[in-house]
């Protein structure tokens, strides 16, 4: 009999699951559940809107969704249309691919003053992600500070520097664009509590921010080591090597003409938010590295900022009907086994780390248990779903609706740019109606 097998969340690791499952040997039938009306989860609401070429992955999980035996339900969220308990009634097994929605939090004193936008938020509202487009951050101040030095915070880092023409060629959201036009950013400082090496920006985004056009990266040369030094595997001494050499080159960058500056600032750690309800600034302690970790050296300083956007890495949120490990902030799991039928990959198994790529081996994985832990199917799978979902007057979306509003999206694009996206889910279904 058919193994029927749910999917929940139509992002990287859903897609490789659903993928290794139909070159599996058994007979499944697989069905994508996932929240939005829109599919691919952070390649459409994390990756930066000016990386166009790293979203093209999508092309590849489309065809997955097009494979004969493939269902989608989309706009269906689990939790709220549909219980896990319900789905392990319909499905044979039940696979949650539903990443780290939030954000880890600063914990200083302050953090919770406007002004200060986790990176999820902020990431989410300039990617037109419908959850943050109400976010309206008020960006009318000369100076924000990103606290992260990894992908994500360059990513903000450059967004915001960027001229108009530079994101010309981007999908950007409309209102994003607006507002960041309209900002009078001249100064991001991007903090990190360790030094330069310990950075974690892969070289492809630490490079093009020595190519802006009006934004000069600051450094201080003195902070930059002759070589790299400590302990580390072949593979990453080699990157290490490489980001080194690219920041010495940035106080060879040529500021004539430019406006605005990012500040790459090594060695300091946030202590308190400054200001009244609103951010003012942010009271920072000096680091030291010892044995790789950062030590506070009781020396501290101030930025004034009317922005502070932590990206210190994303966090998963409790999943409902699931056990949930709050430390580590993925489900209980043990090597992707949740139990009863229930499988885990990709971030809410392993948490927000690692590439695209990187979710991959999750879905063999998983699709290698559950042919190990399900002989034969015995459960209804995807009519049943349906029927459930239409008594409860579900307004569920087809694989094909998502496509009619790719269709509109790209016809409505702005010359140069690859689509313009809707940013709210009634804007959304309204293409389809
Ligand atoms: C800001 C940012 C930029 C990044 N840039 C890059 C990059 O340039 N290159 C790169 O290789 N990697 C990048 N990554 C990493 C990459 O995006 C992740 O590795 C990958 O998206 C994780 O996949 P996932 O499937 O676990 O989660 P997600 O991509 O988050 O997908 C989860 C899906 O589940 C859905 N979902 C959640 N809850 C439910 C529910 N209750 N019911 C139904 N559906 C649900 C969500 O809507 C979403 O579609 C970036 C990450 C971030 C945060």
């Amino acid at each position: 009999m058919t193994i029927n097998v749910a999917v929940i969340g139509a992002g990287p690791s859903g897609f490789y699951t659903v993928d290794a499952l139909l070159k599996g040997e058994k007979d499944v039938r697989v069905d994508i559940i996932e929240r939005l009306p829109t599919p691919f989860g952070l390649i459409r609401g994390g990756v930066a809107p000016d990386h166009q070429t790293t979203k093209k992955v999508a092309r590849v999980y489309e065809k997955t969704a097009l494979t004969d035996g493939v269902g989608y339900f989309g706009n269906v969220e689990v939790g709220r249309d549909v219980t896990i308990a319900e789905l392990q009634e319909i499905y044979d097994a039940i696979v949650l691919a539903v990443g780290a929605p939030t954000d880890r939090k600063l914990g200083i004193p302050g953090d919770d003053k406007i002004g200060v936008y986790g990176s999820a938020d902020f990431v989410g509202w300039y990617n037109g992600h419908p959850d943050f487009t109400d976010l309206d951050p008020d960006l009318n101040t000369q100076t924000v500070v990103v606290i992260g030095n990894g992908n994500v915070a360059v990513d903000i880092a450059r967004v915001l520097v960027k001229t108009p023409e530079e994101m010309t060629e981007t999908d950007l959201a409309d209102h994003a664009a607006d507002t960041i036009d309209a900002s009078p950013i001249k100064d991001v400082y991007m903090v990190g509590r360790r030094g330069p090496i310990e950075a974690k920006f892969t070289n492809v985004e630490l490079r093009e921010m020595g190519k802006l056009e009006d934004c000069q990266p600051v450094i201080d040369p003195a902070q930059l080591p002759d070589e790299v030094e400590g302990d580390w595997s072949d593979r990453d001494r080699r990157l290490k090597e490489r980001n080194l050499a690219t920041m010495k080159e940035f106080p060879d960058v040529d500021p004539s003409g430019m406006s605005k500056r990012c500040h790459f600032t090594f060695y300091a750690k946030p202590v308190e938010v400054l200001g009244g309800d609103k951010v003012e600034g942010v009271r920072m302690e000096h680091t030291r590295v010892e044995d790789g970790r950062s030590v506070g050296t009781g020396e501290f300083f101030e930025i004034p900022c009317g922005l502070l956007i932590p990206a210190i890495g994303y966090f998963s949120a409790p999943f409902p009907g699931v056990p949930f490990d709050v430390d580590n902030g993925v489900v209980v799991h043990d090597d992707g086994r949740v139990g009863d039928g229930v499988y885990a990959v990709g971030w809410i198994k392993r948490g927000p780390t690692g590439v695209i790529g990187t979710n991959k081996p999750d879905g063999d994985t998983a699709a290698t248990q559950i042919f190990e832990d399900i002989e034969d199917g015995t459960k209804p799978g995807r009519e049943a779903l349906e029927t459930l979902l239409e008594e409860r007057s579900v307004r569920t979306l087809s694989y094909a609706d998502w496509q009619a509003i790719d269709a509109a999206e790209v016809a409505a694009a702005k010359p140069g740019a690859p689509r313009r996206k809707f940013v709210n889910v009634d804007e959304m279904i309204a293409v389809l109606d």
